[in-house]
């Protein structure tokens, strides 16, 4: 193939090896989706506790068997195994270095509820043993994509360590902000600990006295990306949304874009997704079967006149969830189901379990993380809510529009760009949407789309308007493999 690019592709949590969250489906159907127009693209990750060898076929490779990684003193022997992402050709590196990466979660110890302690040092060496392994495997790339905090390091490693090294004299780096609110922030008595001594090196890696891995990919890498156009807009001028990082991306203004993530109708699509019963807009009657066994699974009262509203999320502040405490027997006056499925901030759980007692016969709640589940909610439930108070891109609208499943969102990030106001413009809406970060205009628009459920003809047409909406990967990924070419133009020059 003509201008087949060598892209080196970095994340903490690659689907479905590894997820906490959307990151993981981003960085398992981006790489797929480059694979399949003609790249040659190869993911590096940390082999986690979690991951099971024989499950996905890690085989060994022979040189990388002993890959040594220096940090300050210390010299650290790391390995790294090979394997595809099932159902793909798309190989992915997996580092190996049990002291680090041999625990089952990824950076929060669920023992403790706290981030494991030495969380900078091994994303640290996670960096500094994704450019050894690169160089071992011989293999240059054009362009390294790295993924937030944990792999925003690399850039800063070129710049400051490997300037004067002629394997990495053509490559460029991207960087790809998923959550600028998670920065990868430590005290900088970490400094040596990470194998960084030197007092000129450390500007581009401070901030607030701190020392900020996403802070110095921001400063280094050739040029940054988001994931939603109006999220890479809210980042540069929201004082909220733009985390302490303003002044730098303001610097940066030049080298941000932002690209809508995609949807991997592979996996989400309710005509064939293994774990629901079957269905499309021709067919929307067999949709109801799935909100049947939901129901079921939830132990609530089946009745296909109640409106069930579904909720698949990381249980966080971000997520909107206040709102919903604020008005939640409203929620349930509205004469509507609520089944919630997440994990995270203990005053969450305790809120969901309460309310699910409360009311056993209109709400029920999972407090675990269940693809399976993820799946059912999407096919099983008549609307979707998620209130955001910010939302970088957001999956869940998206493959709730694929399952005629209503979603009902919050005007912010990628929520804005992927879902049209049924009220605002009847011609064209797919859901409901509120701008005002306000329990009030949260229960407006669930009074608003419980209203149009119950007028059975226009709700079907909502449905279908957006089963039809297309966010395949296709199109991001052209914007992606465009700006790789761009960088890799201007690295030649
Ligand atoms: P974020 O990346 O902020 O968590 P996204 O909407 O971009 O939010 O992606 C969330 C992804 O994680 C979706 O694929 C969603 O289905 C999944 N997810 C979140 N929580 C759970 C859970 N408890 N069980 C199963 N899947 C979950």
């Amino acid at each position: 193939m003509k201008n087949r690019l060598r892209i080196l592709f970095l994340a903490s949590e690659v689907s479905p090896f590894a997820k906490t969250g959307g990151l993981a489906d981003v960085t398992s159907s981006l790489p797929k989706a480059l694979y399949e127009m003609g790249h040659d693209v190869r993911i590096i990750m940390p082999k986690y506790g979690s991951i099971s060898e024989r499950r996905y076929i890690l085989r060994e490779v022979i040189r990388l068997k002993k890959i040594p990684v220096l940090m300050g003193k210390t010299e650290h022997i790391t390995c790294a195994k090979s394997a595809f992402i099932p159902d793909s050709k798309v190989q992915v590196y997996f580092l190996d270095y049990t002291p680090y990466f041999g625990h089952n979660d990824l950076y929060v110890d669920s023992k403790t509820g706290k981030d494991y302690p030495d969380n900078a040092e091994r994303f640290m060496l996670l960096c500094r043993a994704i450019l050894a392994t690169t160089k071992l495997l011989h293999w240059q790339p054009q362009v390294i994509h790295c993924n937030d905090w944990q792999t925003a390091m690399i850039p800063w490693l070129l710049k400051h360590e490997f300037a004067d090294d002629t394997f990495f004299a053509n490559t460029s780096t991207l960087l790809s902000v998923h959550n600028l609110a998670y920065q990868g922030s430590f005290e900088k008595s970490v400094l040596p600990h990470l194998g960084i001594s030197n007092a000129h090196e450390t500007p581009d890696l401070e901030i607030y006295g701190r020392v900020n891995f996403l802070k110095a990919g921001l400063m280094t890498a050739d040029a940054i990306s988001t994931v939603s156009p109006t999220y890479a807009s809210e980042i540069q001028n929201d004082d909220e949304l733009s985390a302490g990082l303003k002044d730098v991306l303001v610097q940066r203004k030049d080298d941000i874009y932002g690209i809508l993530n995609g949807v991997d109708y592979s996996v989400w699509s309710p005509e064939n997704d293994a774990f629901v019963s079957p269905y499309n807009a021709d067919n929307l009657d067999d949709k109801l079967a799935n909100k049947k066994a939901l129901t079921q699974k939830a132990k609530l009262p089946f009745d296909e006149m109640t409106p069930l509203i579904g909720i698949v999320s990381r249980l966080v502040d971000q997520k909107g969830f206040d709102l919903i405490a604020e008005v939640i027997e409203k929620i349930v006056s509205l004469k509507a189901q609520l089944v919630v499925l997440g994990t995270g901030d203990k005053k969450y759980h305790k809120l969901f379990d309460k309310a699910a007692k409360s009311y056993p016969d209109n709400i029920a709640v999972f407090l675990k993380f269940d693809e399976e589940l993820a799946h059912l909610i999407e096919a099983g439930s008549d609307m979707f809510l998620m209130p955001s108070r910010f939302e970088p891109c957001g999956l869940n609208q998206m493959y709730s529009l694929r399952y005629g499943t209503v979603p009902i969102v919050r005007k912010t990030g990628g929520l804005a760009d992927t879902v049209i106001d049924f009220v605002q413009e009847p011609d064209k809406g797919n859901g409901f949407v509120f701008e005002e970060y306000h329990s009030n205009a949260m229960l407006n628009a669930l009074q608003n789309a419980v209203k149009a459920f119950h007028d059975r003809k226009n709700w079907s047409k909502i449905q279908r308007r957006g089963m039809k909406v297309d966010f395949s990967w296709h199109n991001s990924a052209e914007s992606y493999v465009k700006l790789y070419q761009k960088l890799d133009v201007k690295k030649r020059k």
